[in-house]
């Protein structure tokens, strides 16, 4: 199936509109391809679409296992410490990545008192990274690092495999429902803002942060009943509905997209060139308007740049940077990597990743994580 070039509004064709073959399947919501296992890894869409997709899904995938070896070099970390075998393996600093909270919290108190603590530094600076990334390149942590955002977009996939699509919530519900993130992130941002400096410093030092790390990677390794049930719950919902977590919940996401507005790169369409074929709406997985609007600055919009990979006519469709120069979808992603990477360098060479916690206290605090001291400060 091609996509004949339209005459613009004025009468004439577009003058340098190339028009590709529209790719077959790209109709991501729905989609009754059937396929194997392999064209399901490397993505439905085909053309430039599919490209962009795998380059994509190759950068997901490499942070994802990243997070993975984090993980299993952690729980050996962890295990040592319980059974007391000292010196421990290294402790792998990168898993604060998954204290945000944590990492806040250092940066106000960064703030107060002109120094960086040491129990969790690499906390703060990524961060810091993160919403570097965010202020640079829009929401693109979400759709190009985030092992979260990995998991979401291959369940929703899994639900359009199964059930042929996914299913959007009515308009007067799905507004209301993507307000509740930014519910979630005022209510720590209140409570954290909210802190004295005094009181913000002895949080950081407290024995439940000390071991803040240890108590999250349990918290996933003993799941009791609730804690289960909320996360099959978000599973389920995640099969169902695109972005369930990420679009209605994640505080993160709505603290980077809020960010994102001040970002000097968009996705631009031009009217001119543009055949009005609504293929950019139906990938966009932020259900954006893609095709009607002349720039995308929305706080949802992920920067995954699909409509851009899957926009049949050249130059219809274009990543601008301070609108201005053009950006491919690979230097784009060069972009990403190199300031993710760039800023996790930095905060190495700067001394400020590594926690001072000795091997002896890490090994002394969790054999006695049990006790009442280890409890939330604030319960
Ligand atoms: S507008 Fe484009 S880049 Fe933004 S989320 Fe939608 S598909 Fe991705
Ligand atoms: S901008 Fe959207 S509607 Fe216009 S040609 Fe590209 S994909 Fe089609």
């Amino acid at each position: 199936m091609t996509v004949a070039a339209q005459p613009t509004p004025s009468g004439a064709p577009p003058p340098t509109a190339k028009v590709r073959p529209v790719p077959q399947g790209v109709a991501a919501v729905p989609d009754r391809q059937p396929g194997r296992l392999a064209a399901w890894l490397l993505g439905a869409v085909g053309g430039k679409g599919d490209r962009t997709y795998r380059l994509r899904l190759l950068v997901q995938a490499g942070f994802a296992l990243g997070c993975v070896l984090l993980g299993i070099q952690f729980a050996r970390f962890t295990r040592a410490a319980a059974a007391g075998e000292l010196p421990l393996p290294a402790r792998p600093p990168g898993v604060e990545g998954f204290l945000p909270i944590s990492g806040m919290m250092g940066l106000l108190d960064w703030f107060y008192q002109g120094t960086l603590n040491r129990v969790h530094p690499a906390a703060t600076m990524l961060f810091l990274v993160i919403v570097a990334v965010a202020f640079v390149a829009r929401k693109s942590f979400c759709s190009w690092i985030c092992p979260v955002g990995l998991l979401s977009e291959s369940l929703a996939r899994l639900g359009r495999k199964v059930f042929g699509r996914n299913f959007r919530p009515w308009k007067w519900l799905d507004v209301p429902l993507r307000g509740l993130k930014y519910l979630v992130l005022f209510f720590f941002l209140q409570a954290i803002v909210g802190m004295s400096d005094a009181s913000l410093r002895a949080f950081i030092e407290s024995p439940y942060n000390r071991v803040a790390d240890v108590k999250m990677g349990l918290f996933f390794v003993r799941l009791g009943p609730v804690g289960g049930g909320v996360i099959l719950t978000l599973f389920v919902l995640s099969i169902l509905v695109h972005g369930a977590w990420c679009r209605y919940l994640c505080p993160y996401g709505a603290l980077l997209g809020l960010i994102s507005r001040f970002s000097p790169m968009r996705v631009e369409r031009h009217a001119d060139a543009c055949v009005d074929c609504g293929l950019c709406d139906k990938v966009c997985m932020a259900r954006l308007p893609v095709s009607r609007r002349s720039g995308i600055s929305s706080v949802e919009c992920t920067g995954c740049l699909d409509c851009v990979a899957t926009c049949p006519v050249d130059g219809a469709l274009q990543v601008k940077a301070v609108r201005r120069w053009r950006l491919s979808v690979p230097a784009y992603a060069l972009a990403v990597l190199i300031l993710f990477l760039g800023g996790y360098s930095a905060a190495r060479l700067a001394g400020h990743w590594h926690s001072d916690l000795s091997d002896a206290e890490y090994a002394y605090r969790i054999r006695n994580l049990d006790r009442p001291e280890y409890g939330h400060p604030g319960s």
